[in-house]
């Protein structure tokens, strides 16, 4: 995924940042709001409040100590070097999505290895794999790892690093079972194609997190350090025209041009873009723009995304896009097809604050400081297939830095992603996302915040 900064660009002419940041509503009557539909469409403001939550997370009586704490950094610091290893392995022979055969053969061997019970190419997917330990009876945490690069940049995404995460936080919370310290079940999940969005949305489907996990957590790198993650709902859409082919020159008016029709799309999209919500995003790339200019286009086609800050507003701009679709269609007399991804929706990601802020208060422990809720939450605008597990049970997809002022996607993030600065970023990350683990693990109490925050938020999202 990569995240847009809003932040960042206060400094840049267009200003990105004041659009968002700046923005407030119109002062208008219920009845103009109700006549447009602005109640069905929540804004940026409007989120949760997070501060009320984060207060009543100070009051809980958290129960991972200092002697607990030791165990899960013993168990990491341990194996750090060899994760090292794994990391630049990954990250010299890329793998792009549902093709991550090597990793999958080098996970998997270290889970194994390491006293895990592996299943390989789990749930149908030639690369994806579960990897559990349990002791005792207690609860269950899910931990993800992905591994997937990105055509022409490498690990441009550093999922080189949320693969070693992944060992880690499990390795950490396994060393606390094992200590007798906590019983219950760690299981790791090796989700394939996340830059595809595909393997998780494959592995919820199949009830993979459901039917083993309470909470599942993961790690993501990035430029700064965010416990929140701010990541919005994503569709694609391949749309087609179809016309007749005729000399350009000679006989033009014989023929219906699939190109006008695609043009008038872009178009159409380009002034809709004008009347949609801030946060609402269309993109999109030419597929086939014809054959030869002497040629009347009789074949074009289009790949867009649409994205909006929660799913349940996906559709509301669907129907735009297809509205469009079929202007153009009938302005030129071409016969249009368009295909809504089969997978169905990349969902947003549903909040946990009290996990996300006890991994942040791990997290300062080691001097890291984390921006005020409403600033991270207006920092989104990447997606992630961890949003379809945040709507079955209680996650968290905190970023953190890595020493790098690059944004994800970049040529300069893929060689941040290699460098030993970021290894120890996310030896440290994955300390404290094992320690919020085991947290779950250990406190009643704290899970039943957890699992209240999960159905409080959920409800939210699907206001
Ligand atoms: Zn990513």
């Amino acid at each position: 995924m990569a995240p847009i900064r809003l932040e960042d660009t206060k400094e840049s002419a267009g200003c990105l940042s004041s659009i968002f940041s700046s923005c407030s509503r119109p002062q208008q009557t219920q009845e103009f709001n109700e006549k447009f539909m602005y109640s069905a469409i929540e804004p940026m403001e409007q989120l949760p409040a997070y501060q009320d939550i984060t207060k009543g997370m100070k009051k809980l009586d958290l129960k991972v100590d200092n002697e607990i704490e030791h165990v899960i950094d013993n168990a990491i610091n341990q194996i750090s070097a060899e994760l090292r290893t794994i990391s630049v392995d990954l990250h010299e022979n890329m793998e792009t999505g549902m093709k991550e055969v090597h990793a999958h053969a080098v996970l998997t061997d270290f889970l194994e290895k390491n006293g895990f019970k592996v299943t390989r190419h789990a749930y149908g997917m030639k690369t994806a794999f579960t990897a559990e330990y349990s002791r005792g009876h207690g609860r269950r945490v899910g931990v993800c790892a992905e591994y997937d690069g990105l055509p022409g940049l490498g690990q441009g995404c550093g999922h080189n690093l949320i693969a070693i995460s992944g060992l880690a936080t499990a390795m950490g919370i396994k060393a606390a079972l094992e200590s007798g310290k906590a019983s219950g079940k760690v299981v790791l999940f090796g989700t394939p194609a996340e830059e595809l969005s595909i393997g998780k949305i494959v592995l919820v489907e199949k009830r993979a997190f459901q039917d083993n996990v309470d909470v599942c957590l993961m790690l993501h790198p990035a430029a700064y350090d965010h416990q929140y993650a701010a990541l919005i709902a994503i569709n694609d859409v391949h749309v087609e025209f179809f016309g007749k082919p005729s000399h350009a020159s000679a006989a033009p008016w014989e023929g219906v041009n699939a190109l006008d029709a695609l043009v008038q799309v872009w178009n159409g999209i380009s002034m809709m873009r004008q009347q949609l919500l801030p946060t609402d995003r269309v993109h999109g790339i030419v597929t086939d723009g014809g054959q030869a200019p002497n040629i009347i286009p009789a074949h074009t086609s289009a790949f867009f995304f649409i994205r909006t800050t929660k799913a349940n507003q996906a559709g509301r701009l669907q129907k735009k896009l297809e509205a469009c679709f079929e202007a153009a269609a009938l302005a030129t007399g071409c016969e249009v097809k368009y295909t809504w991804r089969e997978i169905g929706i990349t969902k947003d990601v549903v909040q946990n604050q009290v996990m996300a802020d006890t991994y942040a208060a791990h997290m300062e422990k080691y001097g890291i400081s984390f921006p005020p809720e409403d600033v991270q939450m207006r920092a989104g605008g990447g997606s992630t297939d961890m949003g379809n597990v945040s709507y079955e049970m209680p996650c968290i997809h905190p970023m953190y830095g890595i020493h790098t002022t690059a944004s994800n996607h970049t040529i300069e993030f893929t060689a941040a992603a290699k460098t030993m600065p970021a290894h120890k970023d996310t030896i440290q990350a994955s300390k404290c996302l094992a320690a919020t683990g085991v947290e779950v693990l250990l406190n009643e109490a704290y899970y039943n915040s957890v699992q209240k925050n999960f159905k409080d938020n959920l409800v939210a999202a699907d206001v």
